[in-house]
């Protein structure tokens, strides 16, 4: 069932789907202050409360997700409930995530790479997949009027990816941190895994650092684009 932990359901530029708390700031949080800092309509929805976590409560990660939305600027945050360690392409959890879709009519939808390593990440990109087709589709079984997302980016979590799209995210640095300390419960206790670990922003930032090298910029967050980016020959 989809609730809100943050601000109000409306229409937004941006969605970042997570399969878990968290998962939006470590691998996308730079991009989306920036987007909310334009003017830009920003959500994020988890599609797990995280409750298989080893360190914190779902009510705990709540509290820690509001405050993170609040601190990255994000419209709106929502959860929609999806068995933590079991997410995956099913029926019943892509007609929930389509019509989440419809609720919220993001024109670009982020989402966990597939190469991910973490089976609930690589499986929220296969749940995305059809839960995009079966929110445009009129006769689908879904709430709501049908809804066309635009573009899809995926964004790296525990894998190596080959990006195509890199955003600058040097501006950011301090706010991208905060958010990712909002979240306590993995990141202020001891190591659990390669992701929760009070070593996350270390960790991070030489990834930033590497694609941000190959821009000549400090720290770029990297994403791939399934469809090529349409481009102005004057932009260059
Ligand atoms: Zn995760």
């Amino acid at each position: 069932m989809l609730t809100t932990i943050y601000g109000h359901p409306r229409p937004l530029d941006w969605l970042c789907l997570a399969p878990h708390p968290d998962d939006a700031e470590i691998g996308a949080g730079g991009t989306l202050i920036k987007l909310a800092r334009a003017g830009k309509a920003v959500g994020v929805l988890e599609l797990s409360r995280g409750e298989m976590g080893t360190q914190g409560t779902p009510e705990e990660r709540v509290a820690e997700c509001a405050e993170a939305a609040r601190i990255m600027g994000l419209s709106w945050r929502g959860q929609l409930g999806l068995p933590d360690g079991n997410l995956a392409d099913t029926p019943e959890g892509a007609q929930a995530l389509a019509g989440a879709l419809r609720t919220v009519q993001p024109r670009v939808l982020v989402v966990p790479h597939h190469l991910d390593r973490h089976p609930d990440h690589f499986g929220t990109y296969q749940l995305a997949k059809r839960a995009i087709h079966l929110a445009a589709l009129k006769k689908a079984e879904v709430a709501g009027e049908p809804w066309r997302v635009q573009r899809v980016l995926l964004y790296q979590g525990n894998a190596d990816i080959r990006a195509n799209v890199l955003v600058d995210i040097g501006d950011v640095m301090n706010p991208w941190e905060a958010a990712i300390h909002a979240h306590r419960s993995q990141f202020a206790g001891g190591y659990v895994s390669e992701t929760v670990t009070p070593e996350i922003i270390e960790r991070r930032k030489g990834r930033l650092t590497y694609w941000g090298t190959l821009l000549r910029v400090k720290y770029a967050e990297p994403f791939e684009a399934e469809d090529p980016l349409l481009l102005d020959p004057a932009s260059l």
